[in-house]
């Protein structure tokens, strides 16, 4: 029993992939009323609960004559079946909650929306007040405007991002798989699902293979990544097989089904994990040997003085990766000035930045509490 997993959870976000509620032909509307009705049960328990839910293109596609993986599907034609598709998925999702008297709301993000505090923080609202109201959300991603460099690409990174965004304690990733074994159970026969992962070593982000499902983005990397990155921000993450009827609600009732990811014992802050995972690096600063010490064994924020030199062009508040002098990157941090502003102090006294550049926005370049440890790897932006 895993109950006591559950015990502090109140708010829970379900994500929901394209092989769980779709087949060739389009939504299984069936699929999509059995989950409600445990999204029903559950709330009455008194969870709250948020969706993420893909299948915008997976409903539309059979419209353009589209077939095959997606991946082998090009970018406009993927858009155009989510253009057609969201509107028949949001009307499913309708359909199936009005059954039980609740009420959906369509939210559709880009990765470019959560970059960005003010809008990131705007989301966040809307989905409390939603909350509040006892409506229950339905993020997809905005699949129609998104280009490369602003997508989540798939949407089990983006269920992590919103569990971060609306500080859940539990992400639920719902699959046409049972969970992660140790090797692919699609060719090997003796494959054994791995109940629960207390931490994310690279042996075990090495036994989720790379394939992706037919109709899915993603596959059990994708999903390794969302559950390295929920569980990094404290929340514990299930991945589950959705398309066994109620196996949301058997999770809930304590069973020990598919695999459970411990949160992290010791998790980042919502705003250094929203650093982390959230924020796209526009540029490098190196730091001189002292700089790096201060930062690195000392805990100290980044002061122009040891800034040896900077790569890119960047504003105020984009996000920066800070290397040593051999150019190893090893944190990340929003930087105070812009590459403009940089260049003209790097080097000075914090006393002199007023006098070089007319003002000044703070003595730091990068705050302590705006720069997280580690590379660009292991938050997977690279
Ligand atoms: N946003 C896509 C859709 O709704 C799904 C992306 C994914 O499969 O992860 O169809």
């Amino acid at each position: 029993m895993r109950t006591i997993l559950l015990a502090h959870v109140k708010r829970v976000v379900i994500k929901i992939g394209s092989g769980v509620i779709s087949d060739n032909d389009g939504l299984d509307l069936d699929r999509i009323a059995t989950l409600c009705e445990d999204v029903h049960k559950l709330r009455q328990r008194g969870y709250e609960i948020i969706l993420v839910s893909s299948g915008a293109v997976a409903a539309g596609r059979a419209d353009l004559g589209i077939t095959g993986k997606p991946h082998t599907i090009s970018l406009p034609l993927k858009q155009a079946a989510a253009a057609i598709g969201q509107s028949r998925l949001m009307r499913a999702y309708k359909d199936a909650l009005q059954q039980h008297g609740l009420k959906a709301a369509q939210i559709l993000l880009t990765r470019d929306d959560l970059a960005n505090r003010r809008r990131y923080l705007n989301a966040r609202n809307t989905l409390m007040t939603l909350l509040e109201f006892g409506i229950v959300p339905i993020i997809n991603e905005n699949d129609t405007v998104v280009v490369d460099e602003i997508r989540f690409g798939d949407n089990d990174n983006l269920s992590a991002m919103a569990t971060n965004l609306v500080e859940a304690q539990l992400l639920v990733i719902l699959s046409d798989v049972d969970g992660l074994y140790n090797s692919d159970p699609r060719r090997n026969p003796l494959a054994e699902l791995i109940s629960e992962v207390e931490r994310l070593t690279p042996e075990i982000e090495a036994m989720a293979g790379t394939e992706a499902t037919m109709l899915g983005t993603g596959g059990m990397v994708t999903k390794l990544k969302a559950a390295k990155r929920a569980t990094l921000f404290g929340a514990g993450t299930a991945i589950i097989n959705g398309r066994t009827p109620h196996n949301l609600l058997y999770l809930f009732d304590g069973h020990e089904l598919g695999t459970y990811f411990l949160p992290a014992r010791d998790p980042m802050a919502a705003r250094k994990h929203w650093i982390a995972f959230t924020k796209k690096p526009k540029g490098k600063l190196i730091l001189d040997d002292g700089a790096y010490k201060a930062v690195v064994e000392r805990g100290k924020s980044l002061l122009p003085s040891g800034i040896h030199r900077l790569d890119g062009s960047f504003e105020r508040g984009d996000a920066v990766r800070l290397c040593d002098l051999n150019g190893n990157e090893f944190a990340k941090g929003v930087t105070n000035y812009t590459s403009a502003e940089l260049t003209r102090i790097i080097g000075k006294k914090t006393t002199e930045i007023e006098s070089i550049l007319g003002y000044k926005y703070g003595d730091e370049i990068i705050h302590r509490d705006n720069m997280v440890m580690g590379t660009g790897k292991e938050y997977n932006d690279q």
